[in-house]
């Protein structure tokens, strides 16, 4: 072995949060993983965290049902899992993606009979900005693991939701809804992707232009999840 081939093995066998060596497939080394902030208790349709064992579903959930029909998260947006997804989204750090994503087919299951993923799309203006899709990205490495098809054709974002600061959870769902759109899916049971989940609307909307378009059932599934 050359010793340039030395260093990258031991580049890849270093925990991504600790960097001491690993032979874990999600390069998270085992004592790391029980210092994760996973996300146990959570309500049974948006991952909303809950604290008690008693709740299964949230206050906002049963107040006004999501048009999707659960989903999943692995985690809660903490440390370190919060520092991770910066280091995704603004210092290129993509390799880290296919370590979540490890994690997240090992831990969380797939809701059965799936016809494909679909990670929600970016404004072609901010691809073009940040030069990839972590959400895109993310339902890759999920496709490789899991042998799901991606459509990344169907779902496109045609506004930007950027200016949501100091709107209103009602407000930002209204701009949200007009915020996407989608060719005919008919009957498809899809999984929608992204890397975290906060107040939900981003979801919400994907998932109402895919239902809109003729698809069946529409779940997801994020790295992690905000309280609201
Ligand atoms: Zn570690
Ligand atoms: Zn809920």
């Amino acid at each position: 072995m050359t010793p340039n081939k030395v260093n990258l093995r031991s580049i890849i066998n270093q925990c991504i949060f600790c960097y001491q060596t690993t032979d874990h497939p999600s390069g998270a080394c085992s004592s790391c993983q029980d210092d994760l902030p996973w996300l146990l208790k959570s309500c049974g349709i948006c991952a909303f965290p809950l604290n008690s064992n008693n709740q299964l579903i949230c206050g906002q959930c049963l107040k006004l049902r999501p048009s999707f029909t659960r989903v999943d998260a692995l985690f809660l947006y903490q440390f370190p899992i919060d520092q991770l997804v910066t280091k995704i989204k603004y210092n290129q750090k993509t390799q880290f993606i296919g370590h979540l994503a490890q994690l997240l087919t090992l831990k969380l299951s797939l809701p059965s009979s799936i016809d494909c993923l679909i990670p929600i799309p970016m404004l072609q203006r901010n691809l073009l900005q940040r030069g990839f899709n972590q959400a895109e990205l993310l339902a890759k490495e999920l496709s490789k693991l899991t042998n799901l098809p991606i459509d990344n054709t169907s779902l496109k974002k045609r506004r930007p939701t950027s200016k949501q600061m100091g709107l209103s959870r009602k407000a930002r769902l209204k701009n949200q809804l007009e915020a996407f759109c989608c060719s005919p899916v008919p009957d498809k049971n899809i999984v929608l992707v992204d890397d975290v989940m906060t107040t939900g609307a981003t979801l919400e909307a994907a998932s109402r232009a895919l239902l809109s378009a003729g698809a069946h059932q529409v779940d997801a599934i994020v790295i992690a999840r905000t309280p609201r």
